[in-house]
């Protein structure tokens, strides 16, 4: 127990932690708060094979971790005298303040609530979660991991919108890009799979999940991607609408009268596979599509038409690619949108063997056929973990 990392992802209304031993890569434990704030609150956690539940109203993260705390000693799990190293949060929007893991002081945490101007529905939901862990556990560094840190390094053309650069400038406006753990984690697992140097390695790694993300990596280093100042650029996803025309903005608040906070929520959360054919999920979408639903199938259709544009422009961006890696939810577990992404590409050295692409394994995995140039992989992402070594890394343990 000693040396591990109690990992915490704050969202508005849910908290999820995972302790985590860092060096061996497992997950000692592992919880949920969900629905705070509202009557029928609920916290599960498991902890080797024993779970636990909790129903009731939670007022606040503060009381959600406390009960998740008192929970674990319930079962035998006391945090507080478990040798904990540090407390790694994840923070969405670290600006362009913060590029690396950074150890939470008083000056971090007001810088992180004034990111919120940038990150509305994320990072004041962090800056609680960090707070009410704190609280919980004072006396060990917290450090917080941010989810853009990793595309600091995109190029000015690739970072800057073709926008008034003054305003652009007042106002922060610029790609920042997100889902950068994960993208980070995910290459780095594709060099030590292929025992390459990541020096050596051009990568598209393409994060599928209910938000989803492309990136473009030249020798480790993050030099496009497909979130933007916010993360509802690029990709279509379960709920957001990735790229349209801004000046669909312009004409919904003109001519069906929507306000900024009905625009927000129509393409954060009406938008996407949800938007088009009424479900997010892709293993819903599918039983759609297989019963015959014909806006189900155009969902799925403009999902690989957005993939597929991506996966052109990042092969031209990086001129050579070595490997293209899928991964989260829906990278992991569709073989058919794996297929369909890169469909009809031999000539372009990209050929995915049908029978790799179609064994249903939980690990790393090459699914491209031995002739093709371009090495197309499964990675499992692991947020979490990369969190843990972040942060384990940065206290020194
Ligand atoms: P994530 O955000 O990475 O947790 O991914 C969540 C999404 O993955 C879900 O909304 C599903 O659409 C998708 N997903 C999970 N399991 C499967 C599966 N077996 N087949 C297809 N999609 C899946």
């Amino acid at each position: 127990m000693k040396d591990s990392v109690l990992v915490v992802n704050s969202g508005s209304s849910s908290i999820k932690y995972q302790l985590v031993d860092p060096a061996a890569g497992v997950a000692i434990a592992s919880g949920l708060v969900e629905r705070i704030g509202e009557p029928d609150g609920r916290i599960t956690q498991r902890h080797g094979d024993r779970e636990g539940e909790h129903r009731g109203a939670i007022a606040d993260h503060a009381e959600g971790l406390r009960l998740a705390f008192a929970m674990f000693t319930e079962a035998g799990l006391d945090l507080h005298r478990a040798g904990i190293a540090a407390v790694g949060h994840r923070v969405v929007h670290g600006g362009e303040v913060f590029y690396r893991p950074t150890v939470i002081t008083d000056e971090v945490l007001a810088e992180i609530a004034r990111l919120s101007s940038l990150a509305p529905l994320h990072n004041p939901a962090n800056v609680i979660g960090i707070v009410g862990a704190m609280r919980e556990l004072p006396n060990v560094p917290h450090v917080a991991v941010f989810d853009t840190a990793f595309f600091h390094t995109l190029p000015a053309p690739a970072r800057t919108y073709a926008i008034d650069a003054e305003v652009a400038r007042a106002h922060g406006v610029r790609r920042y890009g997100f889902h950068g753990t994960s993208h980070e984690y995910v290459s780095g697992q594709v060099a030590q799979f292929l025992g390459r140097d990541p020096g050596e390695l051009n990568q598209i790694v393409l994060h599928l999940g209910n938000g989803a993300s492309a990136s473009a990596i030249a020798g480790g280093v993050a030099v496009d991607t497909s979130m933007g100042l916010t993360p509802l650029e690029g990709l279509v996803m379960g709920t957001r609408s990735g790229d349209i025309d801004p000046g669909i903005v312009m004409h919904l608040r003109r001519s069906a009268d929507l306000d900024i906070d009905a625009l927000d929520e129509l393409l954060n959360r009406r938008s996407g596979l949800k938007g088009l054919s009424g479900v997010n999920d892709f293993r819903e979408l599918r039983r759609l599509i297989d019963s015959g639903d014909e806006s189900a199938t155009l969902a799925y259709d403009v999902y690989i038409h957005r993939l597929r544009k991506y996966i052109g422009a990042y092969l031209v961006t990086l001129g050579r690619v070595d490997t293209i890696t899928f991964t989260a939810g829906v990278g992991e577990n569709a073989a058919d949108v794996r297929a369909d992404a890169l469909a009809g590409l031999e000539g372009l050295g990209i050929e995915v063997d049908p029978a790799r692409n179609g064994a249903k394994e939980h690990v790393a995995r090459v699914i491209s056929t031995d002739a093709s140039r371009v090495t197309v992989l499964v990675v499992p992402t692991d947020e979490e973990l990369a969190i843990a070594r972040a942060s384990a890394a940065l206290v020194g343990v």
